[in-house]
């Protein structure tokens, strides 16, 4: 089905061909769709004139439809050019049902946020081992920065969070493979493998926006941090170090910001109505709970189906008593994140302060909502620790994974509680905010 696109302002522009979603505002997301565009970028550019004769932009693609009217100038990134491209009766192919484009677009999102997730990791390791270097080189206060205690625990920091963020982006990764590449059938027991394949999906879907938004906030927390590392040098162009500072700013941006991906996460825990909140907290303590404190658990879960897994894969062995803390500590806190999800979710009629909610839908997603951000970060940390752990306790593991799995551990896992609901309150998050503008307005 072709359709001529009359006008749209994309901020891509690709050599070969583009993608672009066309909308219906009053619609909203119902109103978009997926379109299919050839740039035909072969064909030279034509600058046209504004009604002064002055430059205007340039006229690209199919028969000139496509018309490139500026290029941004950018805080980063500036190695990938961005531009404002108006489309004027551009042909396009309809490639997803008609207003059926974001769900048509999901699979590309998903593997564009593992790759925001791999662009954070891997700025986060340039900047720690250039840190880490340069510690080894420089002198300050008689002694290398590397013999400084507080250096040396600065920059064992960074290397935690480092570790943690690959760890989380390869775990989406292999989420990721596993669903693409399945081969139906090899499992004898059909129900069992029935069951795998819907929990992989869920926490496949539940991980991908919490391993873009966390990584890519640990990414620029990390640059900065590694900036810093290197003194007045670090601020300094030529060292190419601002470079990598401003190039991560734009992680937590693309993609979608943290706040628009943490309602996605809740969009996710909606629509599979909690089961994916099931899957999470299986996942983590079928990994660490012995036999015992699984069946002795009031959760009531059914673990039955995951038992052969779980001899399958050798994961009944036994922790070396280094991690059970942290495992404990990753545990209880994944509890406390489930728990307070399921709580959120469930039909409570009050909220904190004992306040009746009359539509309890819109209550519901109003705690849901203005806690999203930190029940992301929750979930991103302690799935970070279950994976930290896991990695640690693998034969061949280090003293310092243990160590980078303890260190984890112990930080604050869970930023929500059901008990401290009564701290969200929309109202007074409003009347605070205003009250700065008001304070900046002149008096009249
Ligand atoms: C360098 C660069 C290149 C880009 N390249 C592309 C590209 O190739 N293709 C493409 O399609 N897009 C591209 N983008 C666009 C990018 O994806 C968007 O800028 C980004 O998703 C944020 O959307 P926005 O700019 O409309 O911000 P807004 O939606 O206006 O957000 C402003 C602020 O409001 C918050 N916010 C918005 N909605 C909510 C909500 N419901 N609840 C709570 N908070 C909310 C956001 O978190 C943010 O902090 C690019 C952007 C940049 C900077």
């Amino acid at each position: 089905m072709h359709k001529l696109l009359s006008f749209i302002i994309c901020f891509c522009y690709s050599l070969f061909l583009s993608i672009f979603l066309s909308t219906s505002p009053d619609q909203g997301t119902k109103g978009i769709s997926l379109f299919y565009v050839e740039t035909g970028f072969g064909h030279r550019g034509m600058w046209s004139k504004d009604d002064k004769g002055a430059d205007f932009g340039v006229d690209l693609g199919v028969e000139q439809s496509l018309h490139l009217r500026r290029l941004k100038n950018k805080l980063g990134t500036r190695q990938l050019p961005t531009a404002e491209i108006e489309l004027r009766g551009t042909p396009a192919i309809l490639i997803s049902e008609e207003g059926r484009g974001i769900s048509g677009v999901s699979k590309m999102l998903t593997i564009t946020r593992l790759h925001n997730a791999i662009s954070s990791a891997a700025a986060m390791r340039r900047i720690t081992s250039l840190a880490i270097d340069y510690a080894h080189r420089r002198s300050a206060f008689s002694r290398h920065l590397i013999e400084h205690p507080l250096h040396v625990h600065t920059l064992s920091c960074m290397e935690v969070e480092t570790r943690g963020a690959l760890l989380l982006t390869l775990e989406v990764a292999r989420l990721l493979g596993a669903a693409e590449g399945r081969n139906w059938g090899q499992q004898e027991d059909a129900q069992q493998e029935i069951k795998m394949v819907i929990r992989d999906e869920h926490l496949l879907r539940l991980l991908t926006p919490i391993a873009k938004l966390y990584t890519a906030k640990q990414a620029v927390r990390v640059v900065s941090e590694g900036l810093e590392c290197f003194g007045g040098e670090g601020y300094m162009e030529e060292t190419g170090i601002p470079c990598l500072l401003r190039d991560t700013q734009v992680l937590p941006i693309w993609e979608g910001t943290t706040n628009v991906l943490a309602l996605d996460m809740v969009r996710v825990l909606h629509k599979s109505r909690a089961a994916v909140l099931t899957h999470f907290l299986d996942h983590i303590e079928v990994r660490y709970c012995s036999c015992r404190v699984i069946f002795q658990s009031s959760n009531p879960i059914n673990f039955s189906y995951l038992l052969p897994l779980f001899f399958q894969e050798g994961l009944s062995h036994h922790l070396p008593s280094t991690l059970k803390t942290p495992a404990n500590q990753v545990i209880q806190a994944s509890r406390l994140v489930v728990d307070f999800a399921r709580w959120s979710m469930q039909e409570e009629k009050s909220v904190g302060t004992g306040k009746c909610i009359e539509d309890n839908d819109k209550g519901i997603l109003q705690v849901l909502e203005s806690s999203a951000r930190n029940l992301a970060y929750s979930f991103a940390r302690c799935y970070v620790g279950y994976l930290l752990i896991d990695h640690a306790s693998w034969t061949g593991a280090q003293a310092t994974d243990v160590f980078a799995a303890q260190r984890w551990s112990n930080q604050q896992l869970c930023l929500v509680s059901a008990q401290g609901c009564h701290s969200v309150d929309h109202a007074m998050d409003k009347e605070l905010v205003n009250e700065s503008l008001r304070k900046m307005q002149p008096p009249h």
